[in-house]
Parts: structure tokens; sequence; C-alpha cells
């Protein structure tokens, strides 16, 4: 028989096996697709073999004549979760550790363009949430996705509902009326893992019954407090049926998973022109391995 850690071993070196095999025969395949579709569109008399090479965004395109060859990504997922906090110059309360997920009001704007720029059936697509409840998010994000027609999920704590500088009932009840989604970010903003059951039934439970009466709808999506989870954690969620759990593990989500990955915009970020093409380009392997390696290890532990 073999003992936990050896089990553990195991299951890393099959789920590794898995991601190499997977990773590297999809993209020979899909290459190699993309150049025949090359070929055929009449680009036979350049010489030599054409090298094709991803561009921004998910076209790809030939490195040599600039022909976008194809507009289907290799991505094995297909949504790239962006996820905000506050926007605009922090409240003077701020922790330091926290402003570094301010960002600025136009630099948002900046982003939300990007987005529109996008055509709208190209995968991956993209979803914007905001987590803690900022006042903020109505009176900078909300005009900003309403002139655009975008849609976004604001996750709230109600233990800070009406708190300085927190959204209020009112807020809310706007952010609802405007089409958005909302869901609980937890009471009180603490990490689940180190709570006992009685603090996460208050978190958890409790925490969606309160929300669920603010806004006169079941509350059907939760978002993780600082992306902190174990394998005790993702149990009690799961009893109370959750239609979509967030983390913040980074990379991109797949349409029918239940626990989703979103990819959280820093202040260090924001000044980067190209920010969005860079996050939504296929990562290294090595890179995607690490992050299966982590969300693995976050399921167990
Ligand atoms: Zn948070």
């Amino acid at each position: 028989m073999l003992g936990d850690r050896q089990g553990l071993a195991l299951l890393v070196s099959l789920i590794l096996y898995y991601n190499l095999y997977n990773s590297s025969v999809k993209r020979f395949v899909f290459l190699q697709g993309v150049k025949e579709a090359h070929y055929k569109w009449g680009n036979k008399g350049r010489r030599g073999r054409q090298s094709i090479s991803r561009g921004a965004g998910c076209p790809l395109h030939c490195s040599r004549c600039g022909v976008m060859v194809s507009s289907k990504s290799n991505n094995m997922a297909n949504e790239l979760i962006l996820n905000f906090h506050g926007l605009g110059e922090p409240p003077p309360c701020t922790a330091s550790e926290e402003m570094l997920y301010w960002l600025r009001a136009e630099r948002f704007s900046y982003l939300l363009d990007q987005v529109m720029d996008r055509s709208p059936n190209v995968e991956p697509k993209i979803s914007l949430t905001f987590d803690d409840g900022n006042a903020s998010d109505v009176l900078l994000a909300l005009p900003e996705l309403a002139n655009r027609g975008l849609t976004a999920s604001f996750f709230i704590c109600p233990g800070r509902i009406g708190r300085n500088h927190y959204l209020d009932e009112a807020m809310i009840k706007d952010l609802v009326g405007a089409g958005m989604s909302v869901g609980s970010h937890g009471m009180n903003h603490q990490d689940w893992r180190h709570l006992d059951s009685a603090g996460l039934e208050v978190e958890i439970s409790v925490a969606r019954r309160m929300l669920a009466d603010i806004i006169g709808q079941p509350v059907t999506v939760v978002s993780i407090p600082f992306g902190s989870y174990d394998r005790r954690v993702l149990r009690w969620l799961a009893r109370e049926q959750w239609d979509v759990i967030y983390t913040v593990d980074g990379g991109m989500a797949r349409d029918t998973s239940k626990l989703k990955p979103r990819t959280t915009l820093t202040a260090s970020m924001q000044d980067r022109d190209d920010i969005l093409q860079e996050l939504l380009r296929a990562p290294y392997l090595h890179l995607r391995l690490r992050r299966a390696l982590s969300r693995l290890w976050k399921r167990l532990r």
C-alpha cells in the first residue's frame, strides 16, 4: 500500500505528466492546423516555411507577412476574470498593503476601453469583478461600466456595509438595479483558513443571508477573502452549494468550472498600456505548471 506522501507524489506526477502531454499535443495539433490554413489561404508563394507567432490577444499571425491566420485561441480555458478593488484616491485610513490594489480612475477607464476594443466573439472572454465593497464601486466604476454597456460582479462584506468609504445598502441596491451581480466576500473580510466552525458559519452562511435580505434575491456567488482556502474551507463552501466560488489564483478559468481563478489588477500593473494583451497571452508551460501545482496544493492542504 502507498503511504500518504507516496500517494501525493504519485498524484502530482500524474498531473504533471497529463499537463505536459496535453499542452504539447494540443499545441502541435493546433499549429499544424494554423499552418495548413495559412498555406491554403494563398501564401504558398513565399519562400520556405512560414513561421507562426501569437499576436496580441487571441488571433494568430504569420510573423513574416503579418496575415492573421486564425482567430481561434489555443487556450485550454476560456475566460479571463479580472479582479479590481478600490478606484481613485484611497481613503486616508487605507492600510499600506491595501494601497497596492487601488487603481487610478483614468487607468480603469483605459482598461475598459481595451476590453471594448475586442471583438465580442473572440475567446477567451473577459469578465470583471470587484472585491471588498468600496464606495468607489458605485461612485466611479458603475458609471464607467454603464456608459459602455458592461456588467460586473461585486463581492461585498455585509459587516462593512455603511461604514466610511464602503457601500451602503442604497448603493448596493443601485448596483443590482443597474444589472450588476452581487456576491459575498465574507462577513468581515477574515482569513477563513484560521476560523473555527462558528467563525465560518458567520463569515459564510450568515453573511450570505444578510446580503440576500438586502438585495431581495438569492446570493449564489462568493469570492474568498485573500484568496485563502484549503480542503476544509472548500468542504464548507461545497455544503452551501454556491454556483461559483472565485479565488485569486491567476490564469484562465474554464466556463464549466465551479472554482474559478481570477487575476488581480494591482497599482504596479496599471501604467502598462499592453497589460490586457499580456494577461490574454497564453503563459509559458512552466508558469501553467506552477499555477496548477499551487492550486492542487491549496485544495489538498
Ligand atoms: Zn478582499
